[in-house]
């Protein structure tokens, strides 16, 4: 077995505890002489593993009681739909746009409503987060959104904006875990677990109770109505079992490892070895606005495209694999989720020294 550092933005690093419990049930779950995969979902075995794993993240992320957790389908892309259908009641809302995720929302929403963006950073390509101390919400909001950790371009809200008593809805699809969270600050926290959490292949939403009505845009379908898997607990049909039985997994993983105050250590502690070299690097640099910066995803740059793909190359053959920077950025990115070890960050920058002293 050879397994590499894996610097994929997603899906991205499992933790390895989980793969091996995973393979060891594989062929036999706890008695059932079946796999996951095989299982009913209406099966007892399973309704016990989505109980466990409800608990386990409400356990977390400290989920308060007038919130829902729900286990969908289709996505963190498909909830840039479901959430103007569902929360649109004046047709109203206002986005922040910090990247590619926050803008294709933005966009996906205008067939809704009336969409209004109160501030951006496409100015300076994304490499910063707009003051959003005082922005023109509208009266009629229904909600503010936001892209809490932009993945391609690495910024990070260090701090929620302003929303004025409006609903606020976040993406967390790239930071989903990697710190602690007040949930009562939001009216939505959902993402794609591909990235920090689990397999691909499903969207976890937070959601406040009073935000889960009938009264949802004409037309929206069945399944694209927040109230249909909140009223049947996520089982309204075949949820994506395999996947929530491995975020389960990874759940109590972090739990073990001490919960999302260790977490956001452990992170921190990552995030500045890489961040460190940056800053005093004489061939790489960040990208960021190094107040804004993500500790999930460190973009950077040597500043010549053919040095870029060098790297890229080289850092492969010697085991740090995925590091090409998004296709609308170019350069380099190092996703450092929860799962990846801080050995395989100190193996990045061990290799970029290495890289900057031969092509000095
Ligand atoms: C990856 C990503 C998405 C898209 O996720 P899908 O599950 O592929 O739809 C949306 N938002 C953010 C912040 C992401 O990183």
């Amino acid at each position: 077995m050879s397994r590499v550092y894996n610097f994929s933005a997603g899906p991205a690093v499992l933790p390895e505890e989980v793969l091996k419990e995973v393979a060891d049930e594989m062929m036999d779950y706890r008695g059932t002489g079946m796999s996951v995969m095989e299982m009913s979902h209406r099966s007892a075995a399973f309704q016990e593993i989505i109980d466990e794993a409800e608990k386990d993240l409400r356990d977390l992320m400290n989920i308060p009681d007038n919130y829902k957790v729900l286990f969908l389908q289709g996505g963190a892309s498909q909830q840039f739909a479901m959430i103007p259908m569902n929360l649109m009641k004046n047709k109203v809302a206002d986005y922040i746009v910090t990247g590619q995720w926050a803008k294709k929302a933005y966009q996906e929403a205008q067939k809704y409503g009336k969409v209004n963006k109160i501030a951006s950073s496409e100015d300076k390509t994304f490499s910063y987060i707009p003051d959003c101390s005082d922005l023109p919400v509208s009266p009629e909001a229904d909600y503010v959104y936001i892209c809490e950790n932009n993945t391609i371009y690495g910024t990070k809200f260090k701090e929620l904006p302003n929303t004025k008593g409006k609903t606020l809805v976040a993406d967390v699809s790239s930071c989903f875990l990697s710190e602690p969270v007040d949930v009562s600050k939001y009216g939505i926290i959902y993402g794609g677990v591909q990235k920090n959490i689990g397999p691909a292949g499903m969207v976890i939403v937070i959601i406040r109770e009073d935000l889960i009505t009938e009264d949802v845009l004409p037309g929206t379908p069945t399944m694209l109505t927040y109230k249909t898997h909140a009223d049947a607990g996520s089982l309204y049909n075949t949820p994506n079992a395999f996947c929530i039985y491995v975020c389960g997994k990874v759940f109590k993983w972090l739990k073990a490892m001490g919960g999302l105050e260790e977490m956001k250590k452990r992170n921190e502690e990552k995030a500045k070895i890489l961040y460190d070299f940056l800053d005093e690097s004489k061939l790489f640099k960040g990208t960021v606005v190094p107040k804004d910066r993500s500790l999930m995803n460190v973009p950077f740059v040597t500043g010549d495209k053919e040095l870029d793909a060098k790297f890229v190359k080289e850092a492969s053959a010697a085991g740090l694999v995925n590091l090409k920077g998004h296709r609308t950025v170019g350069g380099m990115r190092a996703s450092i989720y929860n799962a990846m070890p801080k050995a395989g960050v100190e193996a990045l920058v061990a290799f970029m020294k290495k890289f900057e002293e031969e092509n000095a």
